[in-house]
This record gives structure tokens, sequence and C-alpha cells, in this order.
């Protein structure tokens, strides 16, 4: 039987000459599958049946045509799209992203993620991604109503509560949830349980709109309690200024800490009393503004152009929640030289393979997205048991769950780390766990 590193760099070649296009997946593949070789050497029949062969190929792919009528009665037309990517541990769950960059590159590498991200929640969720390159800013609230309208059309056919339930991403929120929400009810039936991030009017949870910011300091606490050490007093550095960001600030300064910084695709606020949590919803969340309004308003505050991670200020944590790849090797080094010595993603893959790397080298503690991040879809998947209960908890009880969740996550982690590669190594802990339990029901089911 062929050696698992030759195995896994055989596997890695074939993508590359099927999809040389999909830079994003190929990126998120190629991050993963070395790490899970020592896993690989000590259960080598996930390499005789092939198992990551398997897992690299989506179960489905749908692609579908969006047409929509704008405000001046044109006629306009976007390309829809879901990646049903793993089914072994439950329906394919994973977010909607609305964003001029989607595309079926970007799809698969966040689908790819969300598999494991979603088996390290230890829920019963599959890992599915979906979404358009709909650009919503700039759009009336009648424009996106009957976009996501268009949209669930659509989608509708193929999804549902127990075969795939989508919810937000980068420009999915409440609103939209609602609108499409609304429009498959009108196709199907009223089942609560095909969306998740839902308003809390009919059927969200409490805590899902806080829950992946909350989730990532979460992560960081437990990382931090595990070192005798805390939030307070340290210094923060924060990019994005959508759920993610304002949440994670949020809860950092709730901890004690000073988040100093947020940005949006124009450049970043430096703000180093601390950013002014409720001044930030009021634009972001009612306003839907941008964050120059911020600095006008705030006379402690310095609006700046350009990447946030390219500020240099001394700093203890980072928490990149905007996007992909927006700290690559230049900014990582930036980030080190600030004397950052945790970065936990808010974001998913915001860190080039190449920052990754340096981390590593500069003993940064990192928490990849994958882990850092799974409040989201915890909360998404505790929205789920709600709402196939016809119950609602509490925001404490939510909230509460959230944190054990995050904990048993960052130890699972800890603890895969040290088993199987080098003490702290948690991008390598994360693949690995969120791995076994995947191939494990794969083998079982007989899909391998
Ligand atoms: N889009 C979020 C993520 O990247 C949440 C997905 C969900 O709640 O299903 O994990």
């Amino acid at each position: 039987m062929m050696e698992a590193r030759k195995y896994v760099e055989q596997i890695q070649k074939n993508l590359e000459a099927k999809d040389p296009n999909q830079e994003e997946f190929l990126q998120a593949v190629e991050e993963f599958l070395p790490t899970v070789i020592p896993f690989l050497e000590e259960h080598p029949e996930y390499v005789e049946k092939n198992i990551l062969g398997m897992i690299i190929e989506p179960e489905r792919m749908i692609q579908f045509r969006v047409p929509w009528q704008d405000d001046e009665g044109n006629w306009q037309v976007n390309r829809g799209y879901r990646v049903q990517f793993n089914s072994a541990i439950g329906p394919y769950k994973g977010g909607l992203r609305f964003h001029p960059s989607v595309n079926l590159s970007i799809l698969k590498f966040l689908g790819f993620e969300q598999i494991f991200k979603n088996s390290l929640t230890g829920l019963p969720i599959g890992g599915g991604k979906g979404g358009s390159d709909f650009d919503p800013k700039g759009k009336s609230d009648s424009e996106v109503m009957r976009y996501c309208q268009s949209f669930m059309t659509e989608l509708s056919k193929h999804i549902g509560p127990n075969l795939d339930v989508p919810a937000g991403d980068i420009g999915v929120g409440g609103r939209e949830i609602g609108y499409l929400f609304g429009q498959y009810k009108r196709l199907r039936e009223y089942d609560m349980g095909v969306l998740t991030g839902k308003p809390l009017g009919f059927n969200g949870s409490l805590a899902r709109t806080e829950a992946t910011g909350y989730g990532a300091v979460y992560f960081v606490k437990h990382l931090l309690n595990d070192r005798q050490d805390s939030f307070e007093g340290k210094k923060v550095l924060v990019s994005g200024s959508g759920n993610v960001a304002i949440y994670a600030i949020e809860k950092a300064q709730e901890l004690g800490a000073t988040a100093i910084t947020c940005s949006d695709s124009n450049g970043y606020i430096y703000d180093k009393d601390g950013i002014d949590v409720e001044l930030l919803k009021d634009i972001k969340e009612v306003r839907r503004a941008r964050l120059t309004e911020y600095a006008k308003e705030r006379p402690t505050a310095e609006y700046h152009e350009g990447s946030v991670w390219e500020l240099e200020t001394a700093a203890d944590i980072a928490l990149p929640c905007a996007t992909q790849n927006e700290i690559d090797d230049k900014k990582a080094e930036i980030l080190v030289k600030n004397g950052v010595k945790i970065v936990a993603e808010g974001a998913n893959m915001p860190s080039t393979n190449g920052a990754v790397k340096l981390y590593h080298k500069n003993g940064v503690l990192y928490g990849p997205g994958k882990a850092a991040n799974a409040g989201g879809v915890a909360v998404s998947a505790l929205e789920m048991s709600q709402n196939s209960q016809r119950l609602a908890w509490t925001k404490e009880e939510v909230d509460s769950k959230l944190d054990d969740i995050m904990k048993n996550i960052y130890e699972t982690c800890r603890d895969t780390a040290e088993k199987y590669a080098e003490k702290d190594n948690f991008a390598a802990g994360a693949n690995i766990a969120g791995f076994a339990k995947v191939a494990a029901a794969m083998l079982a089911q007989g899909t391998v």
C-alpha cells in the first residue's frame, strides 16, 4: 500500500491538475492535507479506501441563474450556487455568501472547511456552503427582497430541514434570511428548520447574531485560561465590521480587553481608547453606513485608508474577522513585530498558508477559523434543536452552551495536536479531530 505522505502528495497533484483555477479551494486543501498524514499513518484503512480522494469531492454542486429586476426596471442576472459537500454526520449545513467575489472556488473552500468546523462542534451537521456574486451593497431594500425571492425560487428545490440548512455569511444577515424564509414558505411550507440565523420574531435563536464573535473570544479565553492568563488588560486588533467583528469586540471588552481597531473594505479605524461598540453597531446595523462615519463622530478615533494589518502598534491578540486572505506573509510579519502572541480567526481562512507558517515559526499561538469561528454554526445547530423542540431557550442558556462548545473545541485541538503533531499546533489539531469523525462515519456508512 502507498505510504501516507506519497498518497497525500498525489491527491494534491491530481486536484491541481483537475481544478487549476480554483485557487482558494486548492489553498484550503493544501493547508489541510499535510496535517492529517500522522493520522493516516495510524489508520492505513483510510489510505486503502482513498478517503481523501472522496472527501475533497463535493457530494453535489448546484449552480443556477438568478434573474431579478432593479429599481429602474432593468433586468439583471447573477449566479447562484449551493455546494453540498459532505453529509456523513448530518444534513449539509453552512452559510450563504452574497458578495461580488463569490465563485465556485471560494464556495468550495468554504464548504470544505465547513465539514471539519461542523464536525468539531460535536453537533450533527454536515458541511455545505452557497451564495451568489450579487452585491447587496448600495441596493435598496426592495431590490434585496426581490433578489432573495428569486434566489430562493431555485434554491428551495434543493434544501430542507433534513437535507440542507443554509444560514448567513458575508452579505447575508437577518434581513436576507427573512426574505429567503418568506419565499421558501410560499413555495413549500412553513418549516422553521430550513434556515438558521432567522430573526428572533420568527423562531431565530437568541445569541445567534453574537455567536461567531463571542465564540472566537471564548476560544481565546480558554486558551488564555489554560496558561493562567486572561483578556484583562490585553490590546486586541480586530478587522472587519460585520457581525463577527462587532461581537468579538463587544465580548473582548466585556472581559477586560481593549479592542483598538476595526475595518471595512476601504480602510480602518484606530481608536486607542477602545472601540465604542454601541456607536459601531448603530453605524453598521442601523444606518448601514461606512466606517468614515465612526471617525466623524468619535474624536479619539483615526480613520486610515488601506489594510488594518499594516498598522504598526503594540498589541497582544489579533482577531481577523473580515474575509479570506486578508493577512499575507508581509502582514503576518508586522503582527509579529507588533508583539501579537495570539491570532484567532473569526473569518474563514483570513491568513494565507505563508502567514500561518510565520505564526508557527515565531511562536504565535494560532486558532484557525475552522475551530475559532465554529461558534456561529454551533449556535445555528442549537437553533435547529430549538426549532425541532418547538421551544426557545434563554440567551443565558444558549450563551453558556456556546462557551462550553468553544471550550471543548479548544481542548480537542490542543489534545489532538499533542497526540499527532506538535504541542500548540491547533491547526493540525483542528484538521485531524474534525477529519477523524467524518472519516469514520463515511467508512461506517459504506461511502468509501
Ligand atoms: N457562515 C457561518 C460559517 O462560516 C455560519 C454558518 C451557519 O450558521 O450555518 O460558519
